[in-house]
């Protein structure tokens, strides 16, 4: 997430699938008292509303075929992903292939505020959607 708070370790974010950016934003915005700030990615085929403060990102499809709105299909609104910062995406990429983790694409792709992220599979983190954000030093 484009996140002007730097963090080096730990969560870097929290994700949520919503069905409606507007109404869950509202929402969010009363129950954090902060203003989120809207963003696309397109190549995930979600829309984000990200509260930067609170470290926490509400996801909504912007197409049916994406990997959001099967989320939404399958298991309703809720908590989709817990996002870690790293500060090399590569080089812990290899190390957790090396010792068997599985992740959702083959490579880093490019997510919300221009970072690169990559998704560990549900089944090599205890079924919990774990996304890495690479923060450079
Ligand atoms: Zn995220």
């Amino acid at each position: 997430m484009s996140n002007g708070i730097e963090r080096k370790k730990g969560i870097n974010h929290i994700g949520i699938a919503v069905k409606s950016l507007k109404e869950a934003g509202e929402r969010f915005s009363k129950m954090l008292g902060e203003v989120g700030h809207e963003e696309t990615v397109s190549g995930e085929g979600v829309r984000t509303l990200i509260f930067e403060e609170h470290m926490i990102e509400l996801l909504e499809p912007v197409s049916d075929g994406s990997a959001i709105a099967k989320f939404i299909e399958k298991r309703g609104e809720g908590l989709h992903h817990i996002a870690i910062t790293v500060d090399n995406i590569e080089k812990k990429v290899e190390e957790l292939r090396a010792q068997g983790f599985v992740f959702t694409a083959e490579k880093p792709s490019t997510g919300a505020g221009g970072k690169k992220v990559i998704f560990i599979h549900p089944k090599s983190a205890n079924g919990v959607l774990i996304e890495l954000v690479e923060e450079r030093e």
